[in-house]
């Protein structure tokens, strides 16, 4: 194999528990958007579930519709989608038991549509921006979203099964917008209350709430990056430090171990050029298969037991690291970030050398990486072992 993603869900299980276990009863939605953070959106959501996640979320319609198409019926678990788009599969969402999030009033309009035009009511939730500023209907504007929601359950075109909201800065604790968005969904909650609504479910809380917000965990919680084991900020601790383990590995064989004299320039633009007679390890993964660009000359990889750096650019297919004189044999590991057993760089320590959050790290690997789901626990529904599975399983 010329590279490998690693997929624990043994971990991904032990991290739910975890989670699960600090949020006092709240029921639990997996939060698997974006090929569950580049970890494989079906595995993980099946994870997530065996676990003890009753709900799973993600992003838009399409991804909702997969997960059903691929065995998540709906007595197995409620799945919400919360990114509409005009003309957005609503008729197939009502099918398929979705539970669809509502910011605005274009938004309510195609759902009673589609739900008259099928016969049947849909699931809505409606989405307060209680001040992220995102998604979500303005304070200004909810009481109207409310009350002609509420017009289109006494129509029997829909249900109002939550309410909802989104923090903005949740990873600060004490930021001011944390307890001004919480008195802000008090309030637009009393008003959908007052107006008739009485939804199943409250929810607000992301992973960042959930490590650091108890107060934000009201009937349910939506956990994403946590629940693959990362922090969701390095000033909030190491994973460890919330009893999580990162679910992800990547690694590679060394394509090519040379000596090379010293003056030469490695990569295009020669960025990096020996410092005297060395040998180089080419490593064959490059941008392509979502390795940061932005971390060339500074990516940390484990091989041989010694953290190396990435040698000057990171191309399209491949980088270089200076094994300053050392010849592990091709084929030796090299690991650019996993759980840390072997003394390997996190997926952390890329996002600091990319100047970018261990979220986008993960997310962003994919594409031509194979994708190796292991599965140690003799009760996960793989059974013991391993199986390889392709990028997109
Ligand atoms: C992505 C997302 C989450 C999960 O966020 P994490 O920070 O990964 O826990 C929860 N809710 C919504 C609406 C999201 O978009």
């Amino acid at each position: 194999m010329r590279a490998r993603v690693e997929i624990d869900l043994g971990a991904l299980r032990a991290n739910v528990r975890a989670l699960r276990a600090r949020t006092d009863g709240a029921a639990y939605m997996a939060v698997v958007k974006a090929d569950a953070y580049g970890h494989g959106m079906v595995r993980c959501a099946e994870a997530a579930l065996q676990a003890g996640a009753t709900w799973v979320g993600v992003a838009t319609p399409y991804e909702a519709l997969e997960l059903r198409a691929a065995g998540i019926t709906p007595e197995r678990a409620r799945v919400m989608c919360w990114l509409w788009t005009p003309g957005g599969p609503w008729r197939e969402g009502i099918e398929a038991d979705l539970d669809m999030s509502v910011s605005d009033l274009w938004a309510l309009a195609e759902v009673t549509e589609a739900a008259r035009a099928t016969g049947r009511r849909a699931r809505i939730q409606l989405k307060a921006d209680t001040g992220l500023g995102r998604n979500g209907c303005q304070p200004a504007d909810w009481a109207d979203l409310v009350d002609k929601a509420r017009a289109a359950e006494r129509e029997g075109l829909v249900t109002v099964t939550g309410l909802w909201s989104h923090f903005a800065c949740a990873d600060e604790p004490g930021h001011p917008s944390i307890a001004a968005q919480l008195a802000r969904f008090d309030e637009m909650s009393a008003r959908a209350y007052a107006g008739g609504l009485r939804p199943e479910v409250r929810h607000m809380a992301n992973s960042p709430a959930v490590l650091t917000l108890p107060e934000a965990r009201f009937d349910l919680v939506r956990p994403g990056i946590a629940m693959y084991g990362l922090s969701p900020a390095p000033e909030l601790g190491t994973p460890a430090d919330h009893g999580l383990r990162p679910v992800m590995t990547l690694a590679a064989p060394l394509a090519l171990v040379k000596h090379v004299p010293g003056g030469h320039g490695v990569s295009y633009g020669h960025h990096y050029v020996t410092a005297g007679p060395t040998t180089l390890g080419l490593v064959p993964l490059g941008y392509g298969d979502g390795v940061p660009r932005h971390a060339s000359g500074a990516g940390p990889v484990l091989v041989d037991g010694k953290w190396r750096t990435v040698a000057g650019r990171i191309a399209m297919d491949q980088f270089v690291v200076d094994l300053g004189g050392e010849t592990p044999p091709e084929g030796t590991e090299a690991v650019l970030f996993g759980p840390g057993d072997r003394g390997e760089p996190g997926a952390e320590d890329w996002a600091r050398a990319a100047g970018t959050i261990g979220y986008e790290i993960v997310t962003r690997i994919g594409g031509r990486v194979p994708r190796v789901h292991v599965d140690a626990e003799p009760h996960g529904n793989a059974g013991p072992g391993a199986d390889a599975a392709g990028p997109r399983d």
